[in-house]
This record gives C-alpha cells, sequence and structure tokens, in this order.
C-alpha cells in the first residue's frame, strides 16, 4: 500500500448523506474518497427520481432527478475520488490507526476514517419474474416512468398496487386511451383518496397477476393476465406497459463489523459517532435521539459526521468548517462563475 492510496475520510455510499459528506469534507480540506455499490451517485433519491420535491431547504419544488444533478455537481466540488459499482462488505482495523475497506470483489481501500452513509442499502428494482420481460426493456415495458407523453392516446397495462403505482395511474389516465390496473391483492397500499378515484377512472383488475407476454420480439403486443385464486386467464392488447412492483434492498454485512446496532440502524452519538473510534455514521442508516429521516437531516447528520472525523484525526482543528460565504477554498471558485449570485442565476433559469 502506498500512501496515495491512503484516504483521510472515506465515505460509503453516494446517497444525500454520502454525496453532502463528500463536498464539506473537502471544505475541511480531507483527502475524500466515496465509494457506492450501484453505477450512479443519488441513492434512494432514483427510486422517485420522477417526483417533485419540495422539502429541501432552499431549493424550489424540483424533480428529484434534478436535484440529484445538482448534489452531484456540488459533491464533485473539491474533486474526491468516487468509486462506483463497488459494495463494501465489511473493514477491518489494521495498525498506524488505519482501516481496511473490502469490497464485494475482493479489493482493498485504506483510509484513516469511515463514514458509513449505506440508507436502506444498495436498492434494486423489482423486474417481472420472466424470461422474455428483458427484450422489452429498451422499447414497452417500463419500470419508471421518464415521461407522460409517450402514453398519450394508448392503451396502458400498469401493474403493482402501492402509492406510485396509483399515482401513475391516475397521471396516465389524463393522457392515455385506456388505462388497466393489475394488482395481485384486492388491497391497494396507498392513499385511500387515491384508490377511490383511480377506482373510477380506470378499469381495474384485482387479484390478478401479469403471467405472459406476447410480443415480435420487438414490442409487447397482448399480456396474459392471470386470477390469483380461480387461475382464470385474461388476454390484453397493450400499446405500453408499466411494472411499478417496489424495490428490494440488498444490506451488506457492514453493519456486522462490531457496530452496535438497534432496529436494524447504526447506533451513532449527536457526534455521528459509533461505538469504533474511527468510523462514523450518516443518514438514513444511522439512529440517534433526534434522528431526521430526511434529505435535510442527512445533510445535517453529514456535517457533523465530517466534523467529527476531522477532529479524530487532528484534535486540534476547529470544531466545524469555516463558513463558505467568507472562505477563501471558494475564492478562484468564485471568480470562475463570476460570484455566487450569477450561480444562482444560471440555476434558477435552468428549472
Ligand atoms: C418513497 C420515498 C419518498 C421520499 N420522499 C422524500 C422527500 O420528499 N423529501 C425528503 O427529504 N426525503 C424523502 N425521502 C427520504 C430520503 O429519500 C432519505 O432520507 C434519503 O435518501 C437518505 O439518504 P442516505 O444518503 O442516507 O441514503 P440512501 O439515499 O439510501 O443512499 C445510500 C447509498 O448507499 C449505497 N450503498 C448501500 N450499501 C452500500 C455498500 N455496502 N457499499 C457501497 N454503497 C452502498 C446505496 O447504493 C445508496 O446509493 C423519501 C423516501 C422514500 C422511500
Amino acid at each position: 500500500m502506498n500512501e496515495e492510496d491512503i484516504y483521510d475520510v472515506t465515505i460509503i455510499g453516494g446517497g444525500p448523506a454520502g454525496m453532502y459528506a463528500a463536498f464539506y469534507a473537502g471544505m475541511r480540506e480531507m483527502k475524500v474518497k466515496v465509494i457506492e455499490g450501484k453505477d450512479q451517485l443519488g441513492g434512494f433519491l432514483h427510486t422517485y427520481s420522477d417526483k417533485t420535491i419540495w422539502d429541501v431547504g432552499g431549493v424550489p419544488p424540483m424533480t428529484c432527478s434534478r436535484l440529484i444533478e445538482w448534489l452531484v455537481q456540488q459533491a464533485n466540488t473539491f474533486d474526491p475520488t468516487v468509486v462506483l459499482n463497488c459494495s463494501i462488505e465489511r473493514f477491518t482495523p489494521m495498525d498506524n490507526r488505519l482501516f481496511a475497506l473490502h469490497t464485494s470483489g475482493g479489493e482493498l481501500h485504506y483510509s484513516r476514517t469511515i463514514i458509513i452513509a449505506i440508507g436502506r442499502g444498495i436498492a434494486e428494482i423489482q423486474r417481472l419474474d420472466m424470461e422474455e420481460a428483458h427484450e422489452y426493456e429498451r422499447s414497452n415495458l417500463h419500470y419508471t416512468v421518464q415521461s407522460t407523453e409517450r402514453f398519450k392516446g394508448k392503451h396502458v397495462l400498469i401493474s403493482g398496487g402501492g402509492n406510485s403505482a396509483v399515482d401513475w395511474t391516475i397521471e396516465l389516465a389524463e393522457q392515455a386511451k385506456t388505462v388497466t390496473v393489475v394488482h395481485r391483492q384486492e388491497e391497494f397500499r396507498a392513499m385511500e383518496r387515491n384508490v377511490k378515484h383511480m377506482k373510477n377512472i380506470t378499469d381495474v383488475r384485482t387479484p390478478y397477476q401479469i403471467t405472459q407476454l406476447y410480443g415480435n420480439g420487438e414490442r409487447i403486443h397482448q399480456v396474459a393476465i392471470t386470477h390469483v385464486h380461480t387461475g382464470e386467464n385474461i388476454l390484453l392488447e397493450v400499446d405500453e406497459i408499466v411494472v411499478s412492483h417496489g424495490y428490494t434492498s440488498h444490506v451488506s454485512d457492514i453493519a456486522r463489523c462490531g457496530l452496535e446496532m438497534s432496529e436494524g440502524m447504526i447506533v451513532m452519538s449527536r457526534f455521528a459517532e459509533t461505538n469504533i473510534p474511527g468510523i462514523f455514521s450518516a443518514g438514513d442508516c444511522a439512529t440517534h435521539e433526534s434522528k431526521v429521516r430526511l434529505i435535510a437531516g442527512a445533510f445535517n447528520d453529514a456535517i457533523v459526521a465530517v466534523n467529527s472525523a476531522k477532529q479524530y484525526l487532528n484534535p486540534q482543528a476547529p470544531q466545524m468548517a469555516y463558513v463558505s460565504s467568507h472562505n477563501d477554498l471558494f475564492r478562484e471558485k468564485n471568480r470562475q462563475i463570476t460570484g455566487w449570485g450569477t450561480f444562482g442565476k444560471q440555476a434558477s433559469s435552468s428549472l
């Protein structure tokens, strides 16, 4: 291991907590690495990327995908090392107050401190469990709705029973020619008012599930749905299919590396410390008495965790970073963007 392989802080997880920690650790002039299990930063926000988000301080209502773009941009301010598609399985303490982080692929990363920001684990979309489904993901089988435009005047089939499925049904019903909803349970797990509205404006089939896709290799034309109890089959003509079956989360063994846990979450002090010196935690994977399980809460945890990591490495370091508005670190960057005022103008004009 060379000196350049060693980081001051390695952040496991590139969700809101991890991204904000990367930015803030840059402000504290730490050598930062972010390790993310998926092929992109953003964390759980990707699972509702099409939704409009209102409750993040200081930003106007915007789609989550737009917020992700902004967060990624901010996280990269101080050029941290970002490793994607890399899942950390565990960490082990080494000599000289170093930690080794072990990836699922068998590689090692080295760090003086670690911030665990793994949120709800690595989320995977629940896909249709059918061999033929995969080949239609590029055409008319969708797991998310990027734009409602393509559903205009079409026969749409939606499978799912949660809030997301119900929300999309209502929204697409305004544009589509017909919308049929298939759910394998009688009851929907969504807001009652929305379920009632959905039932009024669409063709709801329960308890049915998709059992067969019929297509020509390029597009699906028909879908067989089967009654869960009677086995009765119905063939539906379709133009577009939306499957909204939720997500599964893979939680690694990190939590079993001697960390104190409570109800599946890492116990952290009000200084974001875990029970292992040098290991800190932030975001939804952590718990403490006043934990706020929101993006804003993740940001706050991230600041506290970075400040604690900095002081762990250098007990003489100030308790927090110097404010950004008067911080010399930004002098050159401010010049490049001709002042934060201009940044604000650019940002809002692109909304
Ligand atoms: C449906 C829904 C709607 C929501 N709406 C809002 C809202 O409107 N406003 C709001 O403020 N909050 C909202 N939230 C909450 C918000 O999404 C979370 O508080 C936030 O995502 C927590 O961020 P995080 O970084 O802690 O975790 P996550 O966003 O879960 O990110 C964790 C990251 O760690 C990665 N990871 C996990 N394990 C490993 C590993 N072993 N190795 C490497 N990487 C790993 C994951 O892939 C992921 O990218 C909502 C949540 C849900 C479920």
